[in-house]
C-alpha cells in the first residue's frame, strides 16, 4: 500500500544530485587538488581547510551502534530543522500538496510548510494532548503527504499513545514522522526500534536537548535506506561542518556525561513538578516525559510571564496555542535556576 517512489515529488525522483569532489574521490591522497580548497592552511586557530565528509561516515558509524540501526538508516541535518524542511520538500509539491499537524505542537512543521507553499491540515489533540480514535480516523482519512507526530509533544511534554501511533503507521498513505527530540527523557522505547516494520516511518532526534549541544546544530533522521537515500540526494552536499562532525564524535565518546546530564534534568523536573502544585496560582501541571513542564496558571498567565521577565527569568508563553490557554512552558534549568523560578512564582502568588 505504501509506495515511496509515488510519494516523492516527480522532479526529485528524476533529478541528478550534485556530485562533490569528496563524493568522487574518497580517502587520503598525497596531493589533493580536486576541490579548490586552500592547501596551505586556515585563518584562525584551527585547521578547517578541507571540505568535510559529505556522508559523515565516522559519526554515523558511532550512532548506528548507539541506536541499534544501520548507518544507511541515518540522515544527519544542520539541526532537526533541516531534516524537517527536506522532508517537506521531498514529498510535497508547492501550491498543490498538504501536510498534517496535530496542534498544539512544534512550530517548525508549519513554518516549513509555509516556506515551501504547502497547505497545512490540522487536527487538534484532545484536551489532555492525546490522540483519540476520532483523531486517528481523521489522520487516516487525510490525503496529506506527511503527518507530524511529536512524541514527547512540544509544548505539552507527554508521549503520544503508542497504540494510536501504530494505527497511523499501519493506515496512513504518506510518511509518518515521529519527532522524538525529547525521547532521551521519556520512559519508552524509541520508534527507531520499529523501523523494519514500517517503511513509511521517519524518526527525528537531535543533539540539541539531552546531549546539551543546541549550539552545534545537529539533528538526526532515522528511516528506511530508501527514504534516507532520497534525503541524501537533496541535501546540500556539505551540510554538516567538519567542526560539528568532530564535536559530535567527541560527545558520542562521552556517554557518562550524557547520562549524568539526562539524570540531573529528570531530577530537576521531578523537583519542580512536586512543588508547583502547592502554589495557589497553579491550576494544572501537565505530566511531562521531557525536560520541560507545561503549567496552567490562574488567573493571568501573561501577567505572570511579564512579572518573570521583569525578574530576568524567561519562560515560554504558550497561552495563544490551541488547547493551551493560561499556560507557560517552563524548561528545567540548573538546581539554582529552578529555585529562582520557584521563588519568583511564590512571590507573584503573594
Ligand atoms: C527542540 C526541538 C527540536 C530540535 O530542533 P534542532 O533543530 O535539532 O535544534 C525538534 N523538534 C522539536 C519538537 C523540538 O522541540
Amino acid at each position: 500500500m505504501f509506495n515511496l517512489d509515488s510519494l516523492v515529488r516527480p522532479n526529485i525522483r528524476g533529478m541528478k544530485p550534485y556530485s562533490s569532489a569528496r563524493d568522487e574521490f574518497q580517502g587520503e591522497a598525497q596531493v589533493m587538488l580536486d576541490a579548490n580548497e586552500n592547501s596551505l592552511g586556515s585563518a584562525g586557530p584551527e585547521r578547517f581547510n578541507r571540505y568535510p565528509d559529505p556522508q559523515q561516515r565516522a559519526v554515523k558509524a558511532e550512532l548506528a551502534q548507539l541506536k541499534g540501526v544501520a548507518a544507511k538508516q541515518i540522515f544527519l541535518g544542520n539541526g532537526s530543522d533541516e531534516a524537517i524542511d527536506l522532508l517537506v520538500r521531498l514529498t510535497c509539491v508547492p501550491g498543490q500538496d498538504s501536510l498534517l499537524i496535530l496542534p498544539p505542537t512544534y512550530g517548525m512543521y508549519e513554518v516549513a510548510a509555509n516556506l515551501n507553499d504547502v497547505r497545512v491540515e490540522r487536527l487538534q489533540l484532545t484536551p489532555d494532548f492525546q490522540l483519540s480514535p476520532e483523531i486517528v480516523a481523521g489522520v487516516l482519512a487525510s490525503e496529506a503527504k506527511l503527518v507530524w507526530l511529536c512524541s514527547p509533544n512540544n509544548p505539552s511534554g507527554n508521549l503520544l499513545h503508542a497504540e494510536a501511533i501504530e494505527e497511523i503507521l499501519r493506515g496512513f498513505r504518506g510518511l509518518v514522522v515521529v519527532d522524538e527530540a525529547y525521547a532521551d527523557f521519556a520512559p519508552a522505547a524509541s520508534w527507531t526500534t520499529r523501523l523494519a516494520e514500517f517503511p513509511n516511518l521517519v524518526v527525528l532526534q537531535t543533539f540539541s536537548k539531552a546531549w546539551g549541544l543546541a549550539g552545534l546544530r545537529l539533528g538526526m533522521a532515522f528511516a528506511s535506506p530508501e527514504v534516507i537515500g532520497y534525503l541524501n540526494k537533496i541535501k546540500p552536499p556539505y551540510n554538516i561542518s567538519e567542526a560539528t562532525q568532530q564535536h559530535a564524535l567527541a560527545a558520542l565518546h562521552d556517554a557518562p556525561r550524557f547520562e549524568e546530564l539526562r539524570r540531573q534534568l529528570l531530577t530537576g523536573r521531578d523537583w519542580l513538578a512536586e512543588r508547583l502544585p502547592a502554589l495557589p496560582i497553579v491550576a494544572e501541571v501537565f505530566p511531562s516525559d521531557a525536560n520541560f513542564l507545561l503549567v496552567r496558571f490562574k488567573p493571568d498567565a501573561t501577567a505572570l510571564y511579564d512579572f518573570l521577565v521583569g525578574r530576568g527569568i524567561i519562560v515560554r508563553n504558550r497561552t495563544t496555542q490551541p488547547g493551551c490557554a493560561g499556560t507557560l512552558r517552563l524548561t528545567v534549568g540548573t538546581p539554582q535556576e529552578n529555585e529562582l523560578l520557584l521563588e519568583a512564582l511564590r512571590e507573584f502568588a503573594g
